[in-house]
């Protein structure tokens, strides 16, 4: 029997066993990220920001980073963008480079394009994109400091056409990382100002200072950053609300076991709440990478968080065949999928709700978190049901546009008419019949 000693266990199901409905619905239906309660602070926060603008945020960000900044400027002295980006070793700016290469090739790729088409009545209709003015992009600080989450929060809105971008983010007693200043620097951000939490996203909202206020907020944060983006919400626009990561592999038996234990523990490592699932459709590879995960936790530096995840909210489920583990997958839609099967093109249809699918034994998540190119923004907590993950179209927005000729007024004034009758709204009615009877010059 396999023995385990301090070694956390995954939870195991197989589709097979009686009670597997029941214990699966269960597990589907827990809750990860911590529900605290933030909403009376950040409401507390936005008000003080909007009424008292700048002098606010700099409170805010003495009490919570420990750092002076002007209230007008919302700049630091400590803080110097250009001087930390110089910091960055050299290797890791080429790495840099070559990830904002692929994002912005990527993104440029998903560019749709305007139509328009005449109907049968003489009416001519259609699209036309355009992109937004001004995007506010928060970039968390602390641990959870990210180049590669400026690259795909930034980029996209760049290749957009977006006019302004302005990057904020926390820099707690003027500590901020050289890598994260050099991808802002790189991807062409506008306006950086080192401050955080829920004043930074009041800033972007409302204006504070000479901060001009933003037309959208994006990018990921804790639970303050989160509540406070919610709140806003309607006077700006927002992108979806990050819940922790979540990683699901399907493995057959050409799957190699080691290698998919690695890829589980690549989301393990983020947070005690982040979820690694593996539905294999072989015991045997499924029991190979449970003690492989196992193995490979002793020696991993992020080992205690990626334990706390594995034991807590990792699940390995044993299938019948691939059609049952396409099912299972897409109940849970999770956020990133692994095929590692033998032929993971015919795996891709059955898959349909999913953030991101990685296809074959080399594609780990990780080449996609960092430089395939596709963003590693993506919907978590099961909202890969009804939603996509960051692109180039939350940066566009989609005009109609409409044209009749006399003619096709023609042949729709009728029915307006009738529907403005109902709906009682006599200067609607009005405006079609005005034109019903005189040319264009006949005014009056
Ligand atoms: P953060 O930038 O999200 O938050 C720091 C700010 O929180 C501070 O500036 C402060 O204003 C505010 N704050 C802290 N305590 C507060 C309190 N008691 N009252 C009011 N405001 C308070 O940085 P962080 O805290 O290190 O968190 C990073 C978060 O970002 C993590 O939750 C991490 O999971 C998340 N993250 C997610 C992704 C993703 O792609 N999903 C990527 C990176 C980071």
């Amino acid at each position: 029997s396999d023995k385990r000693n301090s070694a956390p266990m995954a939870r195991t199901f197989n589709t097979s066993a009686p009670d597997f409905e029941t214990r699966f619905s269960r597990f589907l239906g827990e809750q990860r990220a911590d529900g605290h309660d933030v909403g009376g602070i950040v409401a507390k926060i936005l008000d003080e920001v909007e009424a008292r603008g700048g002098e606010a945020v700099a409170r805010y960000t003495a009490q919570f980073d420990e750092l002076q900044i002007d209230p007008t400027t919302l700049q630091s002295d400590n803080v110097d963008l250009a001087a930390l980006a110089a910091e960055c070793p050299a290797d890791l700016k080429e790495a840099i480079d070559f990830a904002h290469d692929r994002i912005a090739a990527y993104h440029s790729a998903q560019r749709p394009s305007d139509h328009s088409f005449t109907d049968e009545a003489g009416v001519e209709l259609g699209w036309r994109w355009t992109s937004l003015e001004s995007v506010g992009v928060y970039v968390p600080g602390g641990r959870a400091s990210y180049p590669s989450s400026v690259l795909m929060n930034t980029v996209p809105a760049k290749i957009a056409g977006v006019d302004r971008i302005v990057m904020v983010a926390p820099a707690p007693k003027g500590e901020m990382a050289p890598a994260v200043a050099y991808a802002a620097l790189r991807a062409g951000v506008d306006e950086f100002y080192p401050i955080g939490g829920a004043q930074a996203v009041g800033a972007l909202a409302f204006g504070a200072g000479r901060l001009k206020p933003v037309d959208k907020i994006v990018g990921p944060g804790n639970a303050f950053v989160a509540e406070a983006k919610r709140q806003v919400f309607g006077r700006v626009g927002i992108d979806t609300i990050a819940g922790p990561s979540e990683i699901l592999v399907i493995a057959d038996e050409t799957a190699n076991p080691d290698w998919i234990a690695a890829d589980l523990l690549s989301q393990a490592e983020h947070d005690p709440s982040s979820q690694s699932i593996l539905i294999a459709v072989d015991e045997v590879v499924g029991r190979a990478v449970d003690n492989a995960v196992d193995k490979q936790l002793k020696t991993l530096a992020t080992g205690e968080r990626a334990a706390r995840s594995w034991s807590s909210h990792g699940a390995i489920i044993i299938a019948r065949d691939l059609d049952e583990a396409a099912t299972i997958a897409n109940r849970i839609a999770a956020e990133h999928v692994e095929l590692a099967v033998a032929d993971p093109d015919a795996m891709l249809p059955k898959i349909r709700h999913a953030g991101a699918v990685f296809l074959g034994h080399h594609t780990p998540e990780a080449l996609g978190d960092y430089v395939t190119g596709s963003n590693h923004v993506l919907p978590t907590s099961r909202a890969a049901r009804f939603s996509s993950g960051l692109g180039l179209y939350d940066f566009l927005k989609r005009m109609s546009v409409q044209r009749a000729s006399p003619e096709g007024f023609a042949a729709l004034a009728p029915a307006a008419l009738r529907l403005a009758e109902a709906e009682r709204l006599p200067a609607h009615a009005r405006s079609v019949s005005i034109r019903s009877n005189a040319g264009p010059g006949d005014v009056g």
